[in-house]
């Protein structure tokens, strides 16, 4: 049987795994307010993703956790004791920032048995915890070879490790794969979903990629110049995000936001997209917008949540769009399909069989229960009508 790096846990056992508690954290540097008013809660043994855009706060954030940075105001506790003030040597956190330096004059065998050594971990236990990690992580080659004679790849692996050998409650990952190519990327992400299981550690992921961060985060927080914009569950995330911005961030190709007028005349609510009386959907339901009658609003699908019709069913065109073809893109179980709205653009993904081609037209068919809906202005989500099948739960599954 091969040697086990970590003390297995039962699934869902969290004894001794901290939770952690950030409340209106807030750091500036000079005029820069890097975090802003940050709350948000990690529960025991729970994995959390923080993503966005480059420059949002979410390193700064990380730095606060661990102690590197003091915040201007707000709390940090780690299971309920604030620890705001103490020194980062002092939290019981691991972490593993972008860039990370190991001991240079150190080999590779060496740096990720630092902590044992340092912990006065015996020499033949040490040695084979490193040789089960250097395996896991492709590194039993390089054990002798200095940080300095390894790829980015190999030294964020080396990094990697050294952290989870630590053995820590908490563990800090500032973009850990970020040098790794895809099917590495990939394995470690895999690897490292199963340490997390059954080390049950709490774990906080600093990841750009909306892909990642959905694939391993059983909450997403998504930070945006500074500030907290969400904070749910993935499929929260995508489904009903809060702002424009999350919509726009996560999904590939991103949500289709279309800018449209809000009419009624009288029996029937319709959605004006452009000038003339051909870009306007009629029958919009009333749990869309409840509150607005009339006026300008963002409307927002997943391409996954627009039907394509190639011809127009005998009935008429009631609550379709009618749109040209712009460009297709194969991609295999789906073809992407680009439409020109005038002076927007949607994207639909068609599973279909039917040959698309550029110039042609056809009909979209939105499905309003799938549908956002953003203010134009301040780009936040407008709030949805409690009886209507759009709200449903997604905040319940769990992982
Ligand atoms: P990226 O994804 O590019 O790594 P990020 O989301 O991690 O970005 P941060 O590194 O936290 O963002 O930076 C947030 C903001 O704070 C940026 O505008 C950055 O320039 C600024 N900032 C961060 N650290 C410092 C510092 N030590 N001094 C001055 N400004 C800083």
């Amino acid at each position: 049987m091969a040697f086990r790096v970590f003390q297995k846990r039962e699934r869902g056992q969290t004894k001794g795994v901290p939770k952690l508690n950030l409340e209106n954290v807030t750091k500036t540097f000079g005029a820069t307010a890097a975090v802003e008013g940050v709350s948000f809660s990690v529960d025991a043994g729970q994995y959390v993703t923080l993503t966005g855009p480059s420059g949002g706060g979410k390193t700064t954030l990380l730095r606060l956790i661990a102690g590197l940075e003091t915040p201007d105001s707000g709390c940090i506790a780690v299971d309920g004791c604030p620890v705001t003030q103490l020194g980062a040597g002092d939290r019981k956190i691991a972490m593993l920032f972008q860039g990370n330096t190991l001991y240079p004059n150190l080999s590779v065998e060496d740096n990720l048995g630092l902590g044992l050594r340092l912990r006065r971990v015996a020499g033949i236990e040490r040695r084979k915890k490193v040789a089960a990690m250097a395996k896991t992580l492709e590194l039993s080659r390089l054990l002798h070879r200095l940080p300095e004679n390894l790829s980015g790849g190999e030294r964020q692996r080396t990094a990697l490790g050294q952290a989870l050998l630590q053995e820590p409650r908490v563990l800090l990952l500032d973009e850990p794969f970020s040098d790794l190519d895809g099917p590495l990327r990939k394995t470690l992400r895999e690897e490292l979903r199963c340490w997390h299981r059954e080390l049950g550690l709490t774990v906080i992921h600093v990841t750009h990629d909306h892909q990642e961060a959905m694939a391993l985060g059983a909450q997403i927080g998504f930070i945006h110049q500074g500030k907290l914009h969400q904070y749910a569950t993935p499929e929260a995330v995508y489904r009903r995000p809060h702002s424009r911005c999350v919509a726009e961030f996560f999904g590939n190709p991103p949500m289709n936001l279309i800018l449209g007028c809000l009419d009624t005349d009288g029996t029937n609510r319709k959605f004006q997209f452009g000038p003339d009386s051909a870009d306007q959907i009629t029958g919009v339901p009333s749990y869309f917008a409840p509150k607005l009658s009339k006026g300008e609003v963002i409307a927002g699908w997943r391409p996954e949540d627009l039907g394509l019709d190639l011809q127009l069913a005998p009935a008429g065109g009631t609550g379709l769009i009618r749109a040209i073809v712009a460009s297709t893109e194969f991609g295999g179980a789906q073809t992407w399909v680009h439409l020109d709205l005038g002076k927007q653009v949607m994207t639909v993904r068609y599973t279909g069989e039917n040959r698309i081609a550029s110039g042609d037209t056809v009909w979209v068919r939105p499905d309003w229960s799938r549908a956002a809906c953003f203010d134009v202005e301040t780009g936040s989500a407008l709030p949805l009508d409690p009886n209507s099948p759009c709200t449903g739960k997604p905040d319940s599954v769990s992982r």
